[in-house]
């Protein structure tokens, strides 16, 4: 750049001095011969057009003697006539002929040619044509007298000319080399001058190009290219703070894209991955990278071709499964610039809660109906029975009674369970709390299920430390819980099984576990057993009188409490479930704090 810029300036000037020089040579070597010409065509004039000198050249015409005094005219006027041997002669030649007769240059005078001059004065005119391109001057000047003609002839070789245009030549010379010498020194300090805040501006910019806003240019001259480099330290500030505001946007945006709960996957336009999110990661449940299509994913929702044939504000909707996650997806194109930009864009829910709540809600329904339908069928049986055979003997009619009074029991059980869920989940349940110790209410659930543990011929420990704290807590709602954790380990451990309630306390909070070595729960069935209605064996459930809503029934109080319900998987055989109650501080703590 520098260096072109720099031939460019000294080329410049090289040509501008020799073109300089060529027309002021030429116009000085034409002035030159101008010049000479004039004064030689004025000389002669001022000479010849003396009548007294030319009337008496006639006079000595007509003498015999005419040639030597004319001659000897010339050699007198030799002076007024600029005559010299070196450059200018005079010829006296033949008025008819135009031979040479005499002169100041004999041997010249022997080879003159015939100028158009000559040819002039040989026809009786005087001959003052002038020649800017011949190499000599001339003048012919008819002379009769009596008989005799003559024509005068003054000739110059215009060396005079010659050797002062040769002079001018080299001094013309001269100056062109100094003037080339100059002008290179002078194109260099220019060509610097421009250069330096060129190569500033070419620094700045390559600095910008790189991201670097910080360097400013400094030119204090005020010319365009002060004016440039203004415009650019302008131009570097809009730009850094408009890059500043899209940096921004992408930071908020990459933020948001990085912890936002959806998952979002951008493709290109030819169906390779651009952009991810790790929720779209863990929904899909793969590595998504640049090796990564969209047809690998999602072609069976709906083919790359058919999103991108969409308009600019359409999209179109999909869903998916992976392994047991429900995916909702909504896919759409986006579009840039050229037809080569854009891509396709899918949006990714996880709707595996909503789906498995409204499946929990239809089968809650289904559970519902089930468990009163199968009672009040019973109920309706044994009434019409009763109804149609009036002659059934009294124990049988007693016994079908019954079955219908504990079917109602069953019935009523269902629905007071139902409606303390409901209640618990529409809030209205509010908590009787007390202070009380807990270990009370372990002693007291022990004791009312002491007997029907018997009656199973089950051994039934309990082990208690002798400080549980005291609890802030509803007691019956507890025992409530307890009960029905004990109930279950005695109703689904066969016969003459062992069971051990035991307590402790952990840091704030105080735990009662229930281990019995029963049937236990499968481990697939672990993650449900918390469900309304949810049972392992219906059969084994039902029969025993169960509902399949005490576990949830009881995970729902122990969450009110700020507790918590859970299974232990210590154990090798059968089921131990703890029930945890964080401690609220004692009675003397809330009667303080009153
Ligand atoms: P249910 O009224 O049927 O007992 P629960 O909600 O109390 O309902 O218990 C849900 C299911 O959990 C039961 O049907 C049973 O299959 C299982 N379960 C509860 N406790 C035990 C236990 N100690 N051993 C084995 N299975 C149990």
């Amino acid at each position: 750049m520098f260096r072109s810029l720099h031939m460019k300036l000294v080329m410049i000037m090289l040509l501008l001095i020799i073109s300089l020089m060529i027309v002021v040579g030429v116009f000085l070597t034409n002035s030159v011969v101008k010049f000479y010409m004039d004064s030689f065509y004025q000389q002669m004039q001022t000479v010849f057009s003396d009548e007294e000198f030319y009337g008496d050249l006639k006079n000595k015409a007509t003498m015999d003697d005419g040639i030597e005094q004319i001659q000897t005219m010339m050699e007198g006027n030799a002076g007024a006539l600029g005559i010299n041997s070196r450059t200018r002669n005079y010829f006296i030649l033949d008025g008819t002929t135009g031979e040479f007769l005499a002169g100041s240059d004999p041997e010249q005078g022997e080879t003159l040619e015939i100028t158009p001059n000559i040819l002039t004065a040989l026809a009786g005119n005087e001959g003052y044509k002038s020649d800017m391109t011949a190499s000599y001057m001339d003048v012919a000047m008819p002379i009769s007298g009596g008989e005799h003609s003559y024509i005068i002839y003054i000739l110059d070789n215009r060396q005079t000319m010659r050797s002062l245009n040769s002079e001018l030549f080299f001094i013309i010379l001269e100056a062109l080399v100094i003037g080339l010498i100059i002008s290179v020194l002078l194109s260099f300090l220019l060509s610097k001058t421009m250069t330096t805040p060129i190569e500033q501006l070419t620094e700045a910019a390559e600095g910008v190009a790189g991201g670097d806003f910080s360097r400013k240019i400094q030119v204090e001259a005020k010319d365009e290219i002060g004016i440039l480099a203004g415009t650019f330290n302008h131009m570097a500030d809009v730009l850094r703070d408009t890059l500043n505001a899209v940096e921004n946007e992408r930071n908020k945006l990459n933020t948001l894209f990085l912890h936002m709960t959806d998952g979002v996957v951008a493709f290109s336009r030819g169906g390779q991955m651009i952009h991810s999110n790790p929720a779209a990661t863990k929904m899909l449940g793969m590595r998504l990278d640049e090796q990564t299509y969209y047809d690998d994913v999602f072609h069976s929702v709906v083919p790359l071709q058919d999103v991108l044939g969409l308009q600019k504000s359409e999209y179109t909707k999909g869903e998916m499964y992976v392994g047991r996650r429900s995916l909702e997806l909504l896919i759409a194109p986006f579009f840039g610039e050229s037809q080569a930009e854009g891509g396709v864009l899918v949006v990714i829910y996880d709707v595996t809660a909503q789906r498995r709540t409204e499946e929990m809600r239809k089968e809650f329904v289904a559970n519902v109906s089930h468990e009163l339908r199968t009672p009040l069928t019973n109920v309706r049986s044994y009434a019409e029975t009763l109804l149609d055979a009036s002659d059934l003997p009294p124990d049988m009619r007693e016994n079908f009674l019954s079955v219908i009074l504990s079917e109602t029991d069953r019935m009523t059980h269902i629905v007071q369970d139902l409606l303390t869920l409901s209640r618990i989940d529409y809030g209205k349940s509010e908590l009787d709390k007390t202070y009380f110790v807990f270990s009370d209410a372990i002693q007291a659930v022990y004791q009312a299920n002491y007997m029907e543990a018997k009656r199973h011929h089950h051994t039934l420990h309990m082990t208690l430390p002798g400080d549980l704290p005291e609890v802030f807590a509803d007691q019956n709602r507890l025992e409530q819980v307890m009960t029905n954790v004990l109930s279950n380990a005695i109703k689904y451990t066969p016969d003459g099984g062992e069971i051990l309630i035991s307590a402790g306390q952990d840091e704030n909070q105080v735990w009662m576990e229930v281990s019995d070595n029963g049937i236990g729960i499968p481990d697939e069935d672990k993650d449900r057993i918390f469900d309304r209605f949810y049972r392992v064996d219906k059969a084994r459930s039902r029969e025993s009188g169960g509902t399949g809503l005490g576990l949830s029934i009881a995970k729902e109080i122990m969450l009110q409490h700020g507790g918590d319900i859970q299974l232990r998987d210590h154990v090798p055989q059968g089921l131990s479930v703890r029930i945890l109650l964080p401690i609220e501080g004692t009675k003397e703590d809330g009667i303080k704090n009153e």
